[in-house]
């Protein structure tokens, strides 16, 4: 299975690999740069060589780069609205030097303005952001709504995605705590969830999982990660997610908590035990 974490991008792309790989992975997420915004690390054309050599040697699949925290496409202050879509120009870019891979981002927060006017913003602010040459895929994330966030219905994602204009560039990566926080009901009903999000926006555009439990009830709107198998999701609905015929071959990030790299190499081994 395509399976890996979340990984700090201080030693390259080619020490994450290796350090997934250590893991038991074959995939890894990391942010484009510290996550509260401000400068990204230069490219090292020597490393990013390495890293498509290792990466192709140990058959990885698709690794997702996570846009920074502060970003927000649709704040109500033009300065940071500006300052994200000139950042994420800048990913974009830099991503396209490990060509085909997926730029994940939180839609946004309309802090008051709302949905509607929020969903409007993210998307002229897409179409100024990506380009028809691009190799990158953009993927809105699915949030959990807690506060004023824009992403806890499917319906929300959809609407953005029906106003970008180059449309074979954007994708979704469902968050498993996000969507359970936001009420759809992927403990007992995982199918079900799965066929709404194809009626609404479409399967072929669910590209990644955030594999997380959650230490929160269905539709509790707080977006708080636990342990797999350690929460409210628990081991039994994790083991359908995993299995399910329609998502099993995409690549699955854990953003749970644990201390150590320890904890993280038995839980990906755990989560691996779970495939059929
Ligand atoms: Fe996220
Ligand atoms: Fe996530
Ligand atoms: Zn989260």
């Amino acid at each position: 299975m395509n399976i890996g974490i979340h990984l700090s991008s201080t030693g390259g792309y080619k020490s994450m690999a290796d350090m997934a790989i250590k893991l038991g992975g074959n995939t890894f997420q990391f942010f484009t740069r510290n996550p509260r915004g401000g400068q990204a690390k230069p490219i090292d054309p020597k490393d990013i060589e390495n890293f498509i050599k290792i990466s192709k040697e140990k058959e990885f699949s698709k690794i997702v780069a996570h846009a920074p925290y502060t970003f927000n496409l649709c704040s109500a202050n033009e300065n940071i609205r500006n300052f994200t879509k000139k950042t994420m120009i800048d990913d974009i870019k830099r991503m396209e030097y490990i060509p085909e891979n997926y730029y994940n981002f939180h839609p946004g927060n309309h802090v008051g303005q709302g949905i509607q006017t929020g969903i409007e913003i993210i998307s002229e602010s897409l179409n100024e952001i990506i380009n028809e040459n691009q190799t990158t895929i953009v993927l809105l994330e699915t949030m959990s709504g807690k506060g004023s966030e824009i992403g806890g219905k499917f319906e929300e994602l959809k609407k953005i995605i029906d106003r970008v204009n180059i449309k074979s560039k954007i994708g979704v990566c469902l968050d498993t705590c996000h969507v359970h926080d936001a009420g759809y009901d992927i403990v007992n009903n995982f199918g079900k969830v799965l066929n709404e999000f194809d009626k609404i926006i479409g399967l072929d555009r669910l590209k990644a999982i955030h594999l997380n439990d959650s230490k929160n009830a269905c539709g509790s709107r707080k977006d708080r990660h636990e342990k797999i198998g350690k929460g409210y999701i628990g081991e039994d609905a994790v083991k359908k997610i995993v299995n399910d015929e329609k998502v099993r071959c995409l690549p699955f990030l854990l953003e749970t908590p644990h201390e150590n790299l320890v904890g993280y190499k038995e839980e990906i081994d755990f989560v691996k035990s779970m495939r059929k």
